[in-house]
C-alpha cells in the first residue's frame, strides 16, 4: 500500500509553501481544497447530489456552480454545510484514491486540506504533519496574500480547530515561524518517510 501522508495547518501558516518544497523533492501532492473546487463542476455523481439538496438554482444554466447561491445558504446554517460536506467529503475521497492509483511509482504522497482533522479526512492518510506558525505571522501573510481584513481573517480562523486542538492528532509539526530553518525539517521528515517506504 501506498504511504499516504496528510499536512495541514491554519490559514496562512505555510501549508501549500510546504507541499512546493516537497514537490520539489518529487513527491506527488493531492490539493484536496483545489480538487473539491473543481469537482463541483466535473463531477456528474456529485453535480446531481447537490441539485438534489439545493435545488435548480445551485447551477448556471452554463453548468457552472453558483457559488453566490450555495455560499449564501451554507455560510450561517450548520446543518446546511454538513449536508453539502455529506455530498463533497465523498466525492473528495473517490478523486484522491483515483488520484493515488496515478501515482504507483512515487515513493509516498501527500494530501493537503485545510480541514484535514475537522472533516476526517486525516483517517484515510497513515500518518499527518500540522505546519504551526504564530498567529500574528499568519495574519500579516494573509493580509500582503490576499489583501483581506483582520477580521475577515479571524472569522476563517474561527472555523478551523486551533493549533493546540490540531496537535492532539498531528504526528509531526514543522514549525515555520521564520526564526528555524524550514527546509532542513522538511528534508528531515521526507527522509522519515522514505525509510518507511523501503
Ligand atoms: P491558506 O490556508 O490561506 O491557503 P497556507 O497555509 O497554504 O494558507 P501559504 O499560502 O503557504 O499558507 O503561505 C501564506 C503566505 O505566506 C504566502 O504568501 C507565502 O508565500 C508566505 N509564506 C509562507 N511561509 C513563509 C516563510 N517561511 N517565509 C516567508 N513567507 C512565507
Amino acid at each position: 500500500m501506498m504511504l499516504k501522508i496528510g499536512i495541514t495547518g491554519g490559514i496562512g501558516s505555510g501549508k501549500t509553501t510546504v507541499c512546493k518544497v516537497f514537490e520539489l523533492l518529487n513527491v506527488p501532492v493531492f490539493y484536496a481544497d483545489d480538487v473539491a473546487k473543481s469537482i463541483m463542476h466535473t463531477d456528474q455523481a456529485l453535480k446531481s447530489g447537490i441539485l438534489d439538496a439545493f435545488g435548480a438554482n445551485s447551477y448556471t444554466s452554463k453548468g457552472e456552480l453558483n457559488r453566490t447561491y450555495i455560499s449564501s445558504i451554507v455560510f450561517n446554517d450548520k446543518l446546511e454545510l454538513e449536508k453539502l460536506n455529506a455530498l463533497v467529503h465523498p466525492a473528495v475521497f473517490r478523486a484522491f484514491d483515483t488520484w493515488v492509483s496515478g501515482h504507483k511509482n512515487a515513493p509516498y504522497v501527500i494530501k493537503e486540506a485545510a480541514l484535514l482533522y475537522e472533516s476526517d479526512a486525516y483517517k484515510m492518510c497513515n500518518q499527518s504533519i500540522l505546519v504551526i506558525s504564530p498567529i500574528e505571522t499568519r495574519i500579516s501573510r494573509v493580509k500582503a496574500r490576499d489583501g483581506i481584513s483582520s477580521e475577515d481573517i479571524q472569522l476563517r480562523m474561527d472555523r478551523q480547530f486551533s493549533d493546540e486542538q490540531k496537535m492532539k492528532y498531528a504526528d509531526h509539526i514543522l514549525n515555520n515561524d521564520e526564526k528555524q530553518l524550514l527546509i532542513p525539517q522538511i528534508i528531515e521528515l521526507h527522509q522519515q518517510f522514505l525509510k518507511i517506504e523501503s
